[in-house]
């Protein structure tokens, strides 16, 4: 990740995104958004869950039934005797949150991911609209 984005977080942010942190349950500032929008990530800005995906799983992290893939990726993280799947932001390579397959959707996944990570854009975009 580069210095001079992570100079503009938090020290939470960075412990999550730089230092794989976790924030604690129920502390997130993003946990209870309804609104209609896009999730992005804190550091770079990459359009990373969109508000429709998201709901209520009980953890207290923001849970999502999918991503934009194209710019999330996955890794194997065997940390704290676990085989969990990591979730990064594959532009920045910061840390988002894990990846669990017990979701409640069609998808059958469940993005398990901490506020701290994202940054959040009011107001979803048309991507039904014909690119010109
Ligand atoms: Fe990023």
């Amino acid at each position: 990740m580069k210095k001079d984005n992570a100079k503009k977080l938090t020290p939470e942010q960075q412990h999550v995104l730089l230092e794989k942190g976790t924030e604690a349950p129920f502390t997130g500032k993003w946990l209870y958004n309804k609104e209609r929008g896009v999730y992005v990530c804190a550091s770079c800005g990459a359009e990373l869950f969109s508000s429709g995906t998201k709901f209520d799983s009980g953890s207290g992290w923001p849970s999502f039934f999918d991503a934009n893939k194209k710019n999330i990726e996955l890794k194997d993280d065997f940390s704290l005797g676990m085989h969990r799947k990591e979730v990064l932001c594959k532009k920045c390579g910061g840390h988002l949150g894990h990846l669990f397959d017990d979701g409640p959707t069609e998808t059958g996944k469940r993005y398990c991911i901490n506020s701290a990570a994202l940054d959040f854009e009011k107001g979803l975009k048309d991507k039904k609209k014909k690119k010109n």
